[in-house]
């Protein structure tokens, strides 16, 4: 007996029992067990930041890797379940410093290291503990416990002979430039940082025209335009374009003269004219601008056809990249007016301590006074923040250390083409970074993370040391109290030089976290570690925290490199970029061979979820609302190359569909029941039934297993929902519903048919919604695998094509046949004379079962002459054809003055009319109702007669019964007595009784019945 299941199913209570079971019987350890030592499939986890709870946005990256990885154990892979926690940087940073209420660098050395290093690991431990317990919940199977943490020392080891191998190759430099710096968090960021989500932001900014005195043209000037007043302390330049024209305007002011065509221009130069002339500088009464000799130079990157500014570019090679360089090229002055907290320094005078925001009304104020103001107002602009605190990027001039990437792009152009990407354009986006990114800057004015060990001496000589060992035989001072590689600890360790043995400190710069995720295809594979050691991934910081081991290099030959890595778009210059990046220095060749990306998560109604919005969705109410299985239903539904609209109403659809499901168990549950059915476990292995019907069934579930397969190896988990969608409505619609009467009978093969195609879906199904389909797994097979995730991928011959595509054509005439009644009017309990079916050789055979189905007496196949062909020019696409004859041949078409030719095409007045050329519609002639999906035309006879009448009213009377029968709490196979009101049906009692289980009919005031 099957356990009798409730109307729908709890989805919550239900995966809390799962959970409980599989963690009772082990049944992960058992599943890992039973796949060791058969084909690996290699899984690298991307490791997932430790300052937060799972929130839905991380439950869909968790799914994803969580289906893949379960199908290839069902396909009896062996595999590494390794999760990652990301564990140093500003994320973790920030969200300390905001417990805190630090605003600045200050505060946290005031507050001191040591301490901040332990709030920033306290941050991590919280959030992984989390983190396991949310994945847990919604069904990721991991290897909880044996986490990696990139705060570990054998990951900073790990990176640190990276970054030697680097200066060995002489990749590594010290760059002096101007670059974006967060003044919140005083550090430079990277270009691929100012690439994420998020950064860049619609913003508000003064919009300054300055007029800038030119010194040896008496009463002309030129004109700059900026939105960042702070930088004008910082001018040295203004830039013309040698070939623009620029007009002297009647107060003597010089600007691109196309900019302002109004205007009327005393006098008109080719830019190269004013190219060397020198100018009073708008801050030359401050020291630094004093020092500085301004002049016009010429720049070939001025924009000419730009419709805001003057043609003239303000040039501050301290506050600007493009500046900086230009200012490079041309041996310009460098001023940096701001400190690393944004806030001027001492010698610009009364500026000195205001932030760039503090100072812009100041400016514009002075300038006013001055008389070097010509106009102010705001300009609204994307601009970029910090992707960490949100603050306005500044730019600024600083020493940064960078990779130089020149010599490695051709090697990583060469090993990207050769990774399979995704959606394929992602692809594409990876080349077009490594063909445009520039070097990359690894450093940062931090705390919490990677301490970069770089040495530098004041002989000149720079030593970088590989690992702790190197660090232990090179140290000056002792290395007893180092209980993390990590700041403030290591900093006091200092070197002897390797070239002159005097001893240097550390610089204090921490590194890009990107390089501390990175490094995992390395650092946690064992690449190059002479011997196994347990636990030996549980360094410094991840101590206590993980029983993860050190693999030796023979591990890493082995897994190395993944098979498949997935993250959402954003990380393709993140992740997927450093790890890259890293392998190909190291190793020479990517560390994946296949990447799954997605897009972004929105709510569903197509906006960016927000905690201040109150439409973000907390993971825990999820879950409780609408259950783990729902939420990677949704989330496997999302094809990956667009948007996910996430909530609460698609999870509603979810539901509504998966109802169908849980109603065609509760089918097999109800009648197997009945027949006290008794499932065959080794019916699994193949199943032959005789009945064309049976065989169907049996050939449509091995064409799911089929498709769901290919849609798993393409990993498009949104072609295994189709595939599942589809096996269902054909399950419900059209097996279940033919072999009622059959279920009825309590017939043998049609029970098992269903037990059959039932079980194996839920085989196939099992990786998208491990909860219900292990649930179900439970009820349904008794004495064998005792979970679904044990019981392998179903083996199946290959599907019989003909009779599905025979089948195929047979629903498509009932579903033809449907829309026409509905255009009729007629219900379907209606009997009706006659269907007319062209266009379905496949559906001949079936003339009774669509009979049945469609309540029809009768199925002709032929010639529909029942509808009238209506054929219109589509004009778009015939007016230019035709011209001037368009107007006859459209009369023609209109008289109906046309013939009919194969392939949807026709013949009008010596004319071929091309499908697309034409707009074609079946309208049933008076008595008929006809529809057609282009091939197949179904055309039903609506004339009634009194036998047809009369039969639509018992038919009518039977419906009412079942559900009188229904309402009344009757079990299906209760027999009644019935009453019936209708004197005129009484002959009709015979078949009446044999339908609603009634000993006797008999005539009464009301229709009623009572248990016989
Ligand atoms: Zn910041
Ligand atoms: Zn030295």
């Amino acid at each position: 007996m099957f356990d009798p299941l409730p109307d729908k199913p709890d989805n919550n209570a239900l995966e809390l029992e799962v959970l409980d079971r599989w963690e009772r019987e082990r049944t992960f350890d058992q599943l890992r067990e039973r796949n060791r030592g058969g084909p690996g499939f290699s899984f690298v986890d991307g490791p997932v930041t430790a300052n937060k709870k799972l929130a839905v946005h991380t439950a869909w990256g968790r799914t994803l890797k969580d289906v893949f990885q379960r199908y290839k154990a069902l396909k009896g892979f062996d595999q590494r379940y390794q999760n990652g926690f990301d564990c140093q940087g500003l994320w973790i940073e920030v969200g300390v410093e905001r417990e805190l209420g630090f605003n600045s660098k200050r505060e946290i050395e005031a507050y001191g290291l040591e301490e901040f290093a332990a709030r920033c690991r306290d941050v991590v431990v919280e959030s992984s503990q989390q983190l396991t317990r949310g994945s847990i919940r919604l069904g990721q199977w991991m290897d909880w416990g044996n986490d990696y943490f990139t705060f570990s020392d054998t990951n900073i080891e790990y990176i640190w002979k990276f970054l030697k191998i680097v200066r060995e190759r002489r990749w590594l430099y010290l760059g002096h430039r101007a670059t974006a710096w967060c003044p919140r968090c005083g550090t430079s960021l990277s270009q691929h940082e100012l690439t994420q989500g998020g950064v860049y932001q619609e913003k508000s900014d003064p919009s300054l025209y300055v007029r800038l005195p030119l010194l040896d043209r008496h009463g002309e000037s030129v004109v700059v335009w900026t939105t960042t007043p702070w930088t004008l302390p910082a001018n040295v330049a203004a830039a013309v374009h040698p070939e623009g024209e620029y007009g002297l305007r009647e107060n003597g002011e010089w600007v691109l003269a196309a900019r302002y065509p109004k205007d009327t221009f005393v006098r008109r130069a080719k830019g190269a004219e004013l190219v060397g002339l020198r100018y009073q500088g708008p801050f030359d009464n401050l020291p630094p601008g004093a020092g500085v000799e301004h002049r016009i130079i010429p720049w070939d990157e001025v924009d000419l056809e730009q419709e805001i500014g003057t043609g003239i570019v303000h040039i501050a090679p301290g506050a600007g990249p493009e500046d900086f360089e230009l200012g490079r090229s041309l041996g310009l002055d460098v001023l940096t007016p701001v400190d690393e907290a944004g806030r001027f320094y001492d010698d610009y005078g009364w500026l000195h301590g205001l932030s760039t925001v503090e100072a812009a009304d100041q400016i514009v104020g002075d300038l006013a006074e001055r008389g070097f103001l010509v106009e102010s107002g705001t300009f609204l602009h994307d601009y970029a923040h910090c992707w960490r605190c949100d603050t306005p990027i500044i730019y600024r001039l600083s020493d940064d250390w960078f990779i130089a990437v020149d010599e490695i792009r051709p090697k990583l152009l060469e090993e990207n083409a050769k990774v399979e990407w995704v959606p394929e354009y992602m692809g594409k986006r990876m080349d077009d970074w490594l063909r445009n990114m520039g070097d990359w800057n690894i450093s940062r004015r931090r705390y919490y993370g990677l301490p970069l060990p770089f040495y530098p001496c004041s002989c000149g000589h720079l030593t970088v040391i590989g690992s702790k060992q190197e660090l232990a035989e090179r140290a000056v001072d002792p290395l007893d109290d180092l209980p993390e590689l990590r700041r403030p600890w290591v900093d006091r360790i200092r070197i002897r030089c390797e070239a002159c043995d005097e001893p240097v400190s550390r610089v204090l710069e921490v590194g890009d976290v990107w390089l501390d995720a990175g490094i995992v295809p390395f650092s946690t594979l064992g690449w190059e570690s002479p011997e196994w050691v347990p636990e030996g991934y549980a360094t410094g910081a991840a101590r206590g925290l993980t029983t993860a081991d050190l693999p030796d290099h023979a591990y890493w030959e082995q897994w190395f490199p993944a098979d498949w890595v997935s993250e959402m778009r954003e990380q393709i210059r993140l992740w997927f970029y450093s790890q890259f990046f890293m392998s190909c220095v190291l190793v020479g060749r990517s560390p994946y061979r296949r990447v799954l990306g997605y897009e972004k998560m929105l709510d569903e109604h197509g906006r960016e979820m927000h905690g201040s919005w109150g439409n973000m969705i907390d993971a825990e109410d999820a879950f409780a609302r609408m259950g783990a299985d729902v939420m990677r239903w949704q989330y496997c539904a999302q094809p990956p190359d667009r948007n996910l609209l996430f909530g609460f109403g698609p999870a509603h659809e979810i539901k509504r569909k998966l109802l169908t499901f849980w109603n065609s168990v509760a089918v097999l549950v109800l009648y197997g029941n009945i027949a006290r059915y008794e499932p065959s476990p080794a019916d699994l292995d193949g199943l032959a039934p005789d009945r064309p019907l049976d065989r169907w069934m049996v050939a449509r579930t091995h064409a799911l297993v089929r498709e769901a397969e290919a849609a798993y190896e393409a990993t498009l988990s949104v072609n295994v929902i189709r595939a599942f969608e589809a096996f269902v409505d054909d399950l419900s619609n059209w097996y279940i519903r033919r072999s009622r009467p059959r279920f009825w009978a309590e017939e043998g093969d049609a029970l098992r048919t269903l037990w059959y195609a039932l079980v194996q879906s839920l085989r196939v199904i099992s990786p998208v919604m491990p909860f219900l389909a292990d649930h179900l797994w439970w009820n349904l097979v008794r004495g064998r695998e005792a979970s679904v995730h044990l019981a392998g991928w179903p083996e199946v011959g290959d599907p019989d094509r003909a009779l599905l595509d025979e089948i195929a054509e047979v629903r498509a005439v009932v579903e033809l046949g449907r829309q026409a009644r509905s255009t009729s009017g007629l219900r379907q309990r209606q009997p009706l004379r006659r269907l007319i079916v062209a266009g379905a050789p496949l559906a001949r055979e079936h003339g009774e079962e669509i009979a049945d189905e469609l309540n029809v007496k009768e199925v002709e196949f032929g010639d529909v002459e029942a509808s009238e062909l209506r054929v219109k020019p589509n004009l778009p696409l015939l007016g230019p054809k035709l011209g001037k004859d368009l107007a006859r041949v459209r009369e023609l078409l209109i008289e109906g003055d046309f013939t009919e030719l194969e392939g949807g095409r026709f013949q009008v007045d010596g004319y071929v009319l091309e499908p697309e050329e034409v707009l074609v519609e079946r309208i049933g002639r008076e008595g008929w109702a006809v529809a057609t999906d282009g091939t197949i035309t179904a055309a039903l006879d609506t004339t009634l007669d009194d036998e047809l009448r009369i039969e639509g009213r018992v038919n009518d009377l039977i419906r009412s019964v079942q559900v009188l029968r229904k309402d009344s709490g009757l079990e299906v196979t209760d027999r009644i007595r019935l009453w019936i009101p209708e004197e005129e049906l009484l002959p009709f009692s015979g078949r009446i009784a044999e339908e609603t289980l009634a000993v006797a009919v008999e005539l009464a005031s009301e229709l009623r019945l009572e248990k016989a």
